[in-house]
């Protein structure tokens, strides 16, 4: 069993498709151990993404990120954090396989529909910056 975080992002949720999406977790076999919509700080979002602080993108990243609410969530299963991110397919949603998140609801390479954690150690760092241990149920 396994954790990883999942953040729906603003293009996502402002298209009206929170729904659709976390079906795609729960018809396959992730669990929702913890979920909820906030509005990120850019204090937030840079910390979030401060692996990516010397990349070109990354002041447009922030922007994006803190343009409107977000959802964020913890899925629990076997493989979780693999599991995830094939659901969401590849990074820029040209590239995504058919018949994922990504190639079914992103537009462009920085509005790409979901985030998920790259790893179970990288997985753990991020739940801990949204949810205390009371919150993943
Ligand atoms: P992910 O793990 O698939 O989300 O991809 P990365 O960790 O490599 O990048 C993090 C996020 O940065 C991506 O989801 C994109 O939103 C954004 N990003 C990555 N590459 C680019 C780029 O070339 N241009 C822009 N504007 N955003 C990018």
């Amino acid at each position: 069993m396994e954790r990883t975080l999942s953040i729906i992002k603003p293009d996502a949720v402002k298209k009206g498709v929170i729904g659709k999406i976390v079906d795609r977790f729960e018809s396959n076999g992730l669990r929702i151990a913890a979920l909820k919509k906030i509005q990120l700080s850019r204090l937030d979002a840079e910390a979030f993404y401060a692996v990516h602080k010397s990349r070109p993108f990354f002041g447009e990243l922030v922007a994006f990120m803190i343009s409107a609410p977000v959802v964020v969530m913890v899925l629990e299963g076997a493989n979780a954090v693999a599991k995830n991110r094939d659901l969401m397919g590849a990074t820029n949603p040209k590239e995504a396989a058919k018949g994922t998140i990504r190639a079914d609801f992103a537009d462009s390479i920085d509005a790409n529909a979901v985030h998920g954690s790259d790893s179970a150690e990288n997985a753990a760092k991020e739940i801990a910056q949204f949810f205390g241990a009371f919150e993943i149920l």
